[in-house]
């Protein structure tokens, strides 16, 4: 039977936790914004385990981070493996970073192995994945994989008005490889679930089969601003409760489409909020996703009916308009075979997942061949300081991304250590 190879688990886990001692928050979490001081000593580190480990670093010119080891095909496109190391302001200690340092772990293997493999490996680190400091997320891989373009990206501003490009060559990360026109064999990404699937089945990892869609819809309902103590019920054109009647509507239709379909409504405002004013207008944001297009294109449809249905029967107006859309994005289906079969030959248990998160794979998966691994996170807690994960999953995960991107890359030559 086949031998095969695995990482040194302990050593994943001691980096981690050395990772995560930057930005260390009290609670236990790690507050890592991209591009700010600790990101760059984030970047540092990474880059010097990258050195310690034989690759040569470069940075591109939105600052994506990456790491190569050579092939034994210098001319072939690299398999590409990554994440990202940027935090929420309150996250934790394994979202993104996991990714990373599991391929970075993956390359250490392949070292003591005395592995070299065919096609060239490259870690990535993305550049502001989470969104949290400069949106929209996954802005590194998006002007990588030109869904969004350089100057665009560099011209986007945090809170206190940082362009991007001044965060960039401010924390010393704004490199000179060029960020669009590389060639990518494939790329692979292992990350904890950010949900409660796994842990609820008990299934040690997810084969991620691709992205779910994803809408977002902005919603403005107009009544009649009054005053709240001469008016009578009978009167009013309150567009508050008509909102709210919206929102339990818009809970239903998530009933319907049970459980693949997931509405939220994340942030509802009154124009011009007064405490003794009816409510004239208020805007307020849908977010729908199912793994289908055309399963949220149907709820979409219902949602429309069902709004106008409340506008009508209260007297308001009410406008639904798109601001982004990101339709359903299978993965390849070659990569997710290789995820599948490693898996099995590590005879771990496993279930197909969609992922229902944002992540730099979706973009990839766009460009290049693309799979992701998921491994279960401890409640199904993410974006949060006491995220947590199993070091035997941890370990685990690692293990399928290792010998996934081996299939993918090719093993050229082996020498016994023994
Ligand atoms: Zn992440």
């Amino acid at each position: 039977m086949e031998k095969l190879l695995r990482i040194d688990g302990a050593r994943l886990w001691q980096s981690l936790m050395d990772m995560a001692r930057i930005g260390a928050t009290e609670k236990g979490g790690v507050r890592r914004l991209a591009l700010t001081e600790e990101d760059a000593r984030g970047r540092d580190l990474f880059s010097q385990w990258c050195r310690d480990a034989g690759m040569t670093v470069s940075v591109d010119e939105i600052g994506n981070l990456f790491a190569r080891r050579e092939g034994t095909q210098i001319e072939a496109a690299p398999v590409l493996i990554g994440s990202h190391l940027d935090t929420q302001p309150e996250g934790g200690r394994f979202d993104g970073v996991y990714g990373v340092l599991a391929a970075l772990e993956l390359v250490r293997t392949l070292n003591d192995a005395n592995i070299a493999t065919e096609k060239p490996i490259e870690i990535v680190s993305w550049t502001n994945e989470e969104g949290a400091r400069f949106t929209p997320a996954m802005l590194g891989s998006a002007v990588f994989t030109g869904v969004t373009s350089l100057d665009d990206a560099l011209a986007k501003q945090d809170a206190q008005g940082i362009t991007l490009a001044d965060a960039l060559a401010q924390s010393g990360y704004r490199g000179t490889r060029a960020v669009r026109g590389q060639a990518v064999d494939s790329y692979f990404e292992a990350h904890i679930e950010q949900g409660p699937v796994l842990e609820a089945n008990g299934t040690t990892i997810g084969v991620v089969t691709g992205g779910q869609a994803i809408r977002w819809l902005d919603v403005t309902v107009t009544g009649v601003a009054a005053h709240a103590g001469t008016t009578p019920m009978p009167y009013r054109k309150d567009a508050y409760f008509a909102a709210a009647q919206m929102a339990i509507e818009l809970e239903h239709i998530a009933g319907r489409y049970a459980p693949r379909g997931l509405v939220t409504i994340g942030q509802i405002g009154i124009a011009n909020a007064s405490r003794n004013t009816i409510a004239g207008k208020v805007a307020l944001t849908v977010d729908l996703r199912h793994h289908d297009d055309s399963e949220v294109d149907a709820m979409e449809h219902d949602l429309r009916a069902a709004f106008a249905n409340v506008a009508m029967t209260r007297g308001v107006e009410v406008s639904v308009d798109m601001y982004w859309r990101s339709p359903a994005t299978p993965f390849d289906a070659a990569c997710v075979a290789l995820v599948a079969r490693a898996v099995d030959a590590l005879g771990y248990s496993n279930e197909r997942i969609v992922s229902g998160a944002g992540h730099d794979a979706i973009h990839l998966a766009r460009h290049c061949p693309t799979a992701m691994v998921f491994i279960p996170c401890v409640d199904g807690l993410s974006h949060n300081e006491a995220e947590d994960a199993l070091p035997e999953d941890v370990t685990r995960g690692a293990n399928v991304l290792l010998n996934a991107v081996l299939a993918r890359a090719g093993v050229a030559a082996t020498v016994d250590a023994h």
